[in-house]
């Protein structure tokens, strides 16, 4: 089965709203390619302006996070229908700086992930495991539970709205990348472990990104692994000329 490939860029907590729809103009009209997905993930001050400024453009746009309620006395949160609202088509969940610096675990990344489908977005659920994680041979064991902490009880026709990001932690912002060949087998596990809690055609159909200091120079091996659909990519997305480069690689 052919899955289409993303590219996203993740902003995380960079530009502020001027710079983020330049940015976003910058990438929209230096897009030449209408064979994969691309996706910008700005900062929640940015988002509905850079949706605006895009709403002509293929390049869709993505929330970094969303709270588990609608509405309410939850000061500092947004929701996913005031993301989807704004213009938010996908949002992250579980991005590793959240499970590090927020207290974000399996339970809570199950709440977002209902969350999100409820309102109408597809979330992209971010797994990876530490070095000391890899350097113990637990990484399958890692990604599992993750896996199975955030999808617990979802229907076959939710997960065909999930996409999958596999980030290494020890390759976020690093400068590390996973060989082409880890890549690939995380991401084989993956959709082994999505074949067998749901079933071969949700595993064959979910997209699943690798993510982890993707820049144009190493984009082009690890977007042609069999198993990897596209890239989550954090630093090198913050200038078009980068950003652009990786989705050309692809
Ligand atoms: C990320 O933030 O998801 C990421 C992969 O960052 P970087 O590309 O900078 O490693």
């Amino acid at each position: 089965m052919s899955r289409r490939p993303m590219i996203a860029g993740n902003w995380k907590l960079n530009l502020t709203v001027e710079e983020a729809v330049s940015l976003a103009g910058e990438i929209a009209s230096g897009l030449m390619r209408d064979d994969l997905d691309v996706l910008v993930i700005p900062g929640f001050l940015a988002l509905e302006p850079v949706a605006l400024s895009l709403s002509s453009s293929p390049v869709l746009v993505g929330g970094q996070n969303l709270f588990w309620q609608e509405q309410g006395a939850y000061t500092g949160e947004v929701s996913g229908p005031q993301l989807k609202a704004a213009g938010a088509r996908y949002v992250l969940v579980g991005h590793s700086e959240r499970r590090q610096y927020f207290g974000e675990t399996e339970k809570t990344c199950r709440l977002r992930l209902e969350a999100a489908l409820k309102a109408g977005l597809r979330p992209i659920l971010c797994v990876g495991e530490t070095r000391d994680e890899r350097e113990s041979g637990q990484t399958e064991g890692v990604v599992e539970s993750q896996l199975a902490g955030a999808l617990a009880g979802l229907s076959a026709g939710e997960m065909a709205e999930v996409t999958i990001a596999y980030e290494p932690v020890w390759a976020i912002g690093t400068g590390l990348t996973a060989s082409e060949e880890q890549a690939n087998q995380a991401h084989a596990y993956i959709r082994g472990w999505i074949g067998s809690r749901f079933d071969k055609l949700v595993a064959n159909s979910t997209g699943i990104l690798y993510g982890g200091s993707v820049k144009s120079a190493n984009a082009a091996g690890l977007l042609h692994q069999p198993e990897v659909d596209g890239a989550l990519v954090g630093g090198a997305s913050l200038s078009a000329e980068s950003f652009l480069g990786i989705i050309q690689a692809a």
